[in-house]
């Protein structure tokens, strides 16, 4: 019997089958897109590691931090600017001056930046200033947000939200590739469930339900999705381990001084350790990760 192109739900009918996906869908490119960040390929053989603050706080910390993960062997680095709180009395990033201290550690380590734009208001901006722009959790629905960045001719990190099923997020995927931009990554990054002992649940279903779906490459936040730091290594493991083609991980000098999310940050030595160990998963499962330039520990 020929399986059926996607999984069936419970509804009885296929993602892609109620609320078709036009750029999307696996059958569109079946052996999958690789889309090009700043040269790095994603979705290729390599499994791509962005690493980095949750938010940048200073130009001593976001340097630290991006020459550490180089070194152990991330690819991008990562660091919001405009951060989303819950509590509008949180530090909501340094905005602007984070932008600006994202594009010289990027010239000066030669990393590509990813960084999360909150608002069409600054999209043109953050544009400006980083090579991959992200669309939060909290905006995945965001439907003006999603229409300008399939418009801002960068690549897009598309976020689950965290009460979205996979097919919202297929079908927010849509609203960025039918504005005319086709370079998007999606990212897994948790989900409410009735658990609380952990901030979310790492829905590692996704990545096999995604990849059936979607020709698009699929990453995985193991930092959100568990909430605790000593979470993250065995859930990159299981995420890469199910198909995932990068992992986007939270990495502070000093996670408990941190102003946002300390918690669920590995500290750059750790970090080192989680890309060595990582090493063989990726292999077992015919990925590449660069080789470490330094031991971190
Ligand atoms: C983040 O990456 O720091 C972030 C806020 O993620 P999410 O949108 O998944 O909560
Ligand atoms: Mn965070």
């Amino acid at each position: 019997m020929t399986p059926a192109p996607f999984e069936t739900t419970r509804s009885g009918q296929d993602i892609g089958e109620r609320e078709p996906l036009r750029y999307a869908a696996r059958e569109l490119s079946p052996s999958g897109s690789v889309i090009d960040l700043a040269g790095i390929s994603i979705g290729g053989g390599e499994l791509v590691v962005m690493a980095g603050p949750c938010a940048v706080e200073s130009e001593q910390q976001l340097s630290a931090v991006a020459r550490a993960v180089k070194a152990s062997g991330a690819r991008v680095l990562r660091g919001g600017a405009f951060k989303p709180r819950s509590s509008p009395y949180s530090f909501q990033g340094l905005k602007e001056e984070g932008l600006r201290l994202l594009a010289q550690i990027s010239r000066e380590t030669g990393l590509p930046v990813v960084t999360e734009a909150l608002d069409t208001r600054y999209l043109d901006l953050v544009c400006r200033h980083v090579d991959m722009l992200q669309v939060g959790s909290r905006s995945m629905q965001n439907f003006p947000l999603l229409e300008a960045a399939g418009k801002c001719g960068k690549p897009v990190l598309l976020k689950r939200g965290m009460s979205a099923t996979i097919e919202e997020l297929l079908l927010a995927a849509e609203y960025v590739m039918k504005g005319g931009n086709r370079s998007v990554v999606l990212c897994e990054r948790g989900i409410r469930t009735f658990e609380t002992a952990t901030r979310n649940t790492m829905d590692i279903n996704a990545i096999p339900v995604l990849k059936r779906a979607t020709h698009l490459p699929v990453i995985v936040d193991p930092s959100h999705g568990t909430g605790h730091w000593w979470m993250v290594p065995a859930l990159s493991r299981a995420a890469v381990a199910a198909g995932a083609d990068g992992l986007l991980v939270e990495v502070h000098p000093d996670p408990e001084a941190a102003l946002s999310d300390g918690e669920q940050s590995l500290k750059p030595g750790d970090f080192d350790l989680m890309m060595r160990e990582l090493r063989s998963v990726a292999h077992a499962v015919g990925k590449r990760l660069p080789e470490p330039e330094a031991s971190q520990a």
